[in-house]
């Protein structure tokens, strides 16, 4: 199965065509402190319990979503940086918003 990225509005997939463009995909972290900075910085209501959004097991960000200084380089491989959150989301709710985010890829 092909995971996508779970930001709201996000279309990134995991898969080669992604990859070839230099995104990258990172799961949640297992720390329970990191866990939940994150999930405040997707800001994701779930739309049948209307509670805050938790990421299932398999959920993941694309690198999109991380400043260029959340990253370490080595060479042509690049590793999100320990402690490193999320921070870049299109405007919530507006299409607008969602559109020039996805524009700037
Ligand atoms: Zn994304």
């Amino acid at each position: 199965m092909t995971r996508s990225c779970s930001a709201l509005g996000c279309t990134a997939r995991d898969n080669g065509h992604s990859r070839e463009r230099g995104i990258s995909f990172h799961q949640f972290p297992v720390d329970a402190a990191q866990r939940r900075e994150w999930i405040r910085a997707v800001n994701r209501v779930d739309p049948r319990s209307r509670q805050a959004w938790s990421p299932g097991p398999g959920a993941i960000l694309c690198s999109r979503h991380f400043a260029e200084a959340d990253f370490e380089r080595y060479g042509l491989r690049r590793k999100l940086r320990r402690g490193a959150v999320p921070s870049r989301f299109p405007r919530p709710q507006t299409q607008t918003g969602i559109s020039e985010f996805l524009a700037q890829c």
